[in-house]
């Protein structure tokens, strides 16, 4: 019974080093990573790459959803994001996604003879940016871009969490002209009861939602959800779509965009000037 004891107790403070461990990791991890934002934010070191929004009727990326990255370090934002939000880094870095989106809208529609649009992702923390609407609006004044160019994509969380305040601050972002998208639909809570209370623009729906009802043959759930939206006067976006055989569904479904590797995964701006008139859609037909 004493080794029976004894095993036990080893095998808890085992337990125990192990989690003391584990949570060290990450303390030093989250650590690494805040001083890594901090010296991007300093040096220039953040950049966005690009992925498009297929118009399944034209074929045509219409929208570019931007995604930043670290230029020296492969990190996603999966994990640096959430640093960024905890540390407080995110105001300052959602200024720098939105400057340099404004700027980049700003260049692309001097060169393209089809407007192009781009949206940006904004983090439930960043509600607590007491300026950011005023910066928002001197930007737009500075760039003389037309705000309906600009699309802000919000999740759920931003709704559950800050209520009232969360929908004065969207409605004023919508009031400047700029376009408010719902990202993500139906990862978190889907509350409909917000959709009359908030301007949207577009609806996004979560690349794992759309994978579950086209997988499992629940295509009547997806056709009544995207004419939900649509009898809302929504556009539907199907995010994450990979497979073609989705894509045949969705179209059926009168979806209106498709983002996904399908068509293709982000790209650098570089890139972004070649396929703003590329027909995604011929290539599948092909
Ligand atoms: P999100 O806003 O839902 O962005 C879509 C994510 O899905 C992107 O991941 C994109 O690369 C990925 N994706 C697109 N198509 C496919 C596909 O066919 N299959 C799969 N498996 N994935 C696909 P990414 O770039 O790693 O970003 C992850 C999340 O990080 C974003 O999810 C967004 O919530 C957040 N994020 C990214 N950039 C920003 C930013 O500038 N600000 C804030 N606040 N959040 C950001
Ligand atoms: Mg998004
Ligand atoms: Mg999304
Ligand atoms: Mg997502």
């Amino acid at each position: 019974a004493d080794t029976a004891m004894y095993q036990a107790k080893e095998s808890i403070d085992k337990n125990h080093l192990y989690y003391q461990e584990k949570m060290r990791n990450r303390l030093e991890t989250n650590k690494k990573i805040k001083e890594i934002l901090r010296e991007a934010l300093e040096n220039d070191g953040f950049k966005l790459v690009y992925q498009p929004q297929v118009n399944l009727r034209t074929g045509r990326a219409e929208y570019f959803e931007a995604l930043l990255r670290l230029k020296n370090y492969n990190i996603s934002p999966g994990k640096f994001i959430p640093v960024a939000e905890s540390s407080g880094l995110i105001n300052e870095i959602g200024r720098w996604v939105t400057e340099e989106t404004i700027k980049e809208l700003a260049e692309l529609n001097q060169e393209s003879i089809n407007p192009i649009k781009i949206s940006i992702n904004f983090s439930v923390k960043q509600l607590h940016d007491a300026g950011y609407i005023d910066f928002l609006e001197e930007l737009l004044k500075e760039y003389d871009l037309n705000p309906g160019l600009l699309e802000i994509e919000i999740t759920e969380s931003i709704l559950i969490k800050a209520e009232d305040k969360a929908i004065e601050f969207l409605n004023k972002i919508s009031d400047l002209g700029v376009k408010l998208a719902l990202d993500d639909f139906g990862n978190g809570y889907s509350s409909l009861k917000y959709l009359s209370f908030i301007n949207f623009d577009k609806i996004k729906v979560d690349r794992h939602l759309g994978k579950m009802f086209l997988d499992n043959d629940q295509k009547e759930t997806m056709a009544s959800l995207i004419n939900l939206f649509h009898s809302m006067g929504l556009p539907v976006v199907a995010e994450g779509v990979e497979e073609l055989v989705n894509y045949n569904l969705l179209k059926n479904l009168k979806c209106d965009f498709i983002q996904g590797y399908l068509f293709s995964r982000p790209v650098g701006r570089d890139k972004l000037t070649k396929i703003l008139n590329h027909n995604f859609i011929k290539d599948i037909n092909l």
